[in-house]
């Protein structure tokens, strides 16, 4: 994040730069957690945006998660419930 900074008279806020969104991270949380076939297709549609490439590295929390399945048990027999 950046931090304003009071001059006496007013808070100046940093420029916010091109390279502030220039991670892929920003743009697939940005893009509502895209996959990364369609990042690759939004970064040829929209070559203005400048979304970079995926890194190999790239590996988003949220998106791990929500594909978490709950792990089944075994159901227990009505026999051994009663
Ligand atoms: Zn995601």
């Amino acid at each position: 994040m950046f931090e304003a900074v009071f001059d006496g008279n007013l808070f100046k806020i940093p420029e916010i730069t091109h390279s502030a969104h220039i991670t892929y991270g920003f743009w697939h949380q940005a893009l509502g957690h895209l996959a990364p076939s369609s990042m690759d297709k939004a970064s040829r549609l929209y070559s203005d945006a400048d979304i970079p490439g995926k890194p190999k590295d790239f590996i988003c929390s949220s998106c791990v998660k929500s594909k978490m399945t709950r792990n089944s048990r075994p159901s227990t027999s009505r026999k051994d419930r009663n």
